[in-house]
């Protein structure tokens, strides 16, 4: 094969993707406007890939036959806007590596709860002994896998700015989990040009591939009556009972499959909340589709590890539970927050506002809050909602402040949840930077 790639963005999938190219004999250059990591750097090197880094040198990525364009970089950046003029082809590296690959692809999407399904998922398929590798947007690229050391089965997190850059690739199996307003920015503010690039994850399925969805979504079942999906289609769901999907009844989850019927208390999953009862049932239906054994699933679900920052439990301190769910970007994570963890809550929110409605939390507030404490530049969106509500809200612009505000009006009993609902770039360089100080001010205490 020969042919000129170019490649936007040296990060994890750039990288990835510019060995993989290479590899297979094309002509391989890294474009980044920004400045490479150390270490991406260093294996362009070993791989003897020409890269720039701080710019664009548009002549030379406008001559390229088709680029791989990273998730981060939005349609409206200028480069997009003039490759796009030149008719070019632009991909995502899951496009790339899944040209290279004869393996059963596991995709998982949706709004909320991404990876930790990936991650389940990939913890159940790996007890089982499977030949699996974890991609996407955790772990090491797509690309570079298939490039070091091609897996049989891949669990892969896709996002909609990956799902964007995909037209032939097929997951054999599609997980949906939830669409709900998200990263609008990147859509026109077109809550159904989002919902479109959710269900790309179906492109391309035939009558033996699989489509497994939460069927207590109502934009998903809404969305599709629109498409003719000829997947099998499984739904998990908390209310609702199927001969063929995932349910819960008498606290037992049951999957329902042709022949294959699996079951587990749900106290005995290790990850509580319903919000981590979907997670957990689609990744029962995939190792149930997949005949992995029963016994080995029901382990898998009950020592899985969890992820960090998604509600995952600091310390006590004189009796105060201190929580932190700095993953929790958007109203939907932080509504199931509030849902999962007892009152009284003295809740730490704010940061960057993505178009926040606050009214879809009222109801959990009202019930559970006993003290909001803002933590962010801008806060007068929470304020507009919660002044009057609640009656303690305190403004604080640094982690440790808000932490010691939340310990001093504290009490035996209490949880301090950070659920921030918002993006972190304010005050913090990501959610995990936010959620790393929160611990270690929780420790200073
Ligand atoms: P994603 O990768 O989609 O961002 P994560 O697994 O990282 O999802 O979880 C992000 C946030 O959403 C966390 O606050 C987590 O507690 C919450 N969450 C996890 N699973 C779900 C779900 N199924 N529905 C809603 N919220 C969820």
């Amino acid at each position: 094969m020969s042919g000129n790639i170019k490649i936007l963005g040296g990060g994890e999938s750039g990288t990835g993707a510019a060995l993989l190219a290479k590899t297979k004999g094309f002509n391989v250059f890294v474009s980044d406007s920004n400045f490479i990591k150390p270490k991406y750097k260093e294996l362009l090197i070993k791989y003897a890939i020409p890269f720039e880094e701080g710019s664009h040198n548009k002549e030379i990525i406008l001559s390229a036959d088709e680029i791989i364009a990273s998730p981060g970089i939005p349609e409206n950046a200028e480069i997009i806007k003039l490759i796009r003029e030149r008719g070019i082809n632009i991909i995502s590296e899951i496009e790339f590596a899944g040209r290279y690959t004869k393996a059963k692809k596991i995709c998982i999407t949706g709004s909320n709860g991404k990876t930790t399904t990936t991650l389940l998922t990939y913890h159940i398929l790996k007890k089982a002994g499977l030949n699996v590798g974890l991609a996407g947007n955790v772990g090491n690229s797509f690309a570079l896998q298939v490039a070091q050391n091609d897996y049989e089965y891949y669990v892969i997190e896709l996002s909609s700015f990956q799902l964007d850059g995909m037209y032939k690739f097929k997951a054999e199996m599609g997980v949906l989990m939830n669409i709900t307003p998200d990263h609008l920015d990147r859509y026109d503010y077109s809550f159904q040009k989002y919902i479109d690039s959710k269900f790309r994850i179906l492109q391309n399925q035939t009558q033996d591939d699989y489509f497994i969805y939460c069927a207590d979504d109502d934009v998903i079942i809404k969305e599709m009556e629109k498409h003719k999906i000829i997947s099998k289609q499984i739904p998990f769901s908390l209310h609702k009972k199927f001969v063929q999907g995932a349910y819960i009844d008498d606290n037992q989850i049951i999957v329902n499959l042709t022949n294959n019927r699996f079951t587990m208390s749900i106290f005995e999953l290790s990850l509580q909340g319903n919000h981590n009862a979907y997670n957990s049932m689609a990744a029962a239906i995939v190792a149930s589709s997949l005949w992995i054994r029963k016994s080995v699933i029901r382990n898998s679900l009950s020592d899985f590890q969890g992820v960090e920052h998604r509600l995952e439990p600091v310390i006590k301190v004189r009796g105060i539970q201190f929580i932190n769910d700095s993953k929790a970007t958007n109203i939907n994570s932080t509504w199931y927050a509030m849902e999962t963890i007892p009152k009284p809550i003295i809740w730490i929110v704010g940061g960057v506002d993505k178009g926040n409605d606050y009214s879809m939390l009222m109801d959990s507030v009202k019930q559970k809050v006993k003290v909001i404490i803002c933590l962010g530049k801008d806060n007068s969106k929470i304020h507009n909602a919660f002044d009057g509500v609640i009656k303690t809200i305190f403004d604080t612009t640094a982690m440790a402040e808000a932490v010691r505000t939340a310990y001093y009006h504290g009490q035996k009993g209490d949880n301090v949840l950070l659920s921030p609902a918002c993006a972190s770039f304010d005050l913090f360089q990501d959610y995990e930077d936010r959620g790393y100080q929160f611990k270690a001010a929780v420790r200073e205490l």
